[in-house]
């Protein structure tokens, strides 16, 4: 049965590893948290020491951190998968980073001979728990077909998006177009409430014409239309809108280090950040529509 060593048991971590499991994986799972190893434990992982326990003489690697310096560190710190043992593992970072960062790390990784792939994900903790999440993966065509047996238990959709870092530049685009549709979306029902349209009828015309998009159709920002969407149970997350910042500002990162003219990206940043100081980081990002009201 192969081994995987799983750093990083958090929203996201957790639930891919009961799934790792579920697929016929041992899993041998790490996190600085005592408590989310305990829970971990709950569901079946072998919990180890350190870092270097959890890597050492594993198949593959897969970490779920938080940011790039958490991955930096991961990878390339003291005692770090890069320098305490992981020989032959595959290593398969599915956290969501800066471009740069994943392309230094799985330079890194080759110049010690290991195979390293960027597959960031896209589903948030409802996919993650469900497996069914969409990867967009970057590296090696050997390292990426390597990699598709670890992330199949928790996946609907591998997408190998190119080289090292494509993977991370995959995610940064689509997440900068979600938050821009998003406020999109959000703008058309505050301005068709201001001109007394009723939610239902201007969702069925959206939905139905060319304003058509996921943050509508699939995620409406008003409550009603779309059942299952956040806004019919108070804007709980989701996916919240300190995740969507974050996101944001890799987009915009990634614009400025590639020369990347992304005004929409730049402002859909300033909107977000402004919803976030005003302490909203803990809602779903759709309730940005709060915001657009006038309303905070
Ligand atoms: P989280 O904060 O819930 O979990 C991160 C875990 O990493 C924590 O348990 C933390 O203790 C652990 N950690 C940090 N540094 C560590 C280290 N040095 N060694 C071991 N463990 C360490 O975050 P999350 O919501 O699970 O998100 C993880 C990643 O997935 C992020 O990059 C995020 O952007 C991305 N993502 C999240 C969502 C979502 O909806 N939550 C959706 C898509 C992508």
């Amino acid at each position: 049965m192969a081994i995987i060593g799983f750093i990083g048991l958090g929203n996201m971590g957790r639930p891919m590893v009961r799934n790792l499991l579920k697929a016929g994986y041992r899993v041998r799972a790490f996190d600085l948290s005592t408590t989310a190893c305990e829970q971990a434990a709950a569901d079946g992982a072998e919990i180890a020491d350190n870092l270097a326990a959890a890597v050492t003489g594993a198949d593959a690697v897969i970490t779920m951190l938080p940011a790039g310096a958490h991955v930096r560190s991961v990878y390339l710190g003291e005692e770090g998968v890069l320098t305490s043992g992981a020989g032959n593992a595959l290593l398969i970072d599915c956290s969501t980073i800066d471009v740069e960062t994943a392309r230094e790390v799985q330079r890194a990784a080759a110049d010690k001979g290991a195979q390293m792939v960027d597959a960031p994900v896209s589903g948030g903790v409802g996919g993650a728990e469900a497996g069914q999440l969409t990867i967009m993966v970057g590296g090696e065509d050997t390292a990426v077909e390597r990699a598709r047996p670890f992330l199949e238990p928790v996946s609907r959709l591998i997408v190998h998006a190119g080289g090292p870092g494509n993977g991370q530049a995959a995610k940064a685009c689509n997440n900068m177009l979600l938050g821009i549709t998003m406020i999109g979306a959000c703008e058309a029902f505050v301005l068709g409430e201001k001109l007394g349209l009723d939610h239902e009828k201007l969702f069925e015309v959206t939905a139905n014409a060319s304003g058509q998009c996921w943050s509508i159709s699939s995620y409406c920002p008003v409550a009603g239309p779309v059942p299952g969407s956040p806004a019919n149970n108070d804007y709980k997350a989701g996916f919240t809108a300190a995740m969507m910042l974050k996101d944001l500002r890799l987009a915009q990162e990634a614009a400025q280090h590639n020369d990347a003219a992304t005004p929409l990206g730049a402002q859909a940043q300033a909107i977000y950040s402004m919803f976030n100081a005003a302490g909203n980081g803990d809602l779903d990002f759709s309730a940005i529509i709060r915001f657009l009201r006038g309303g905070g």
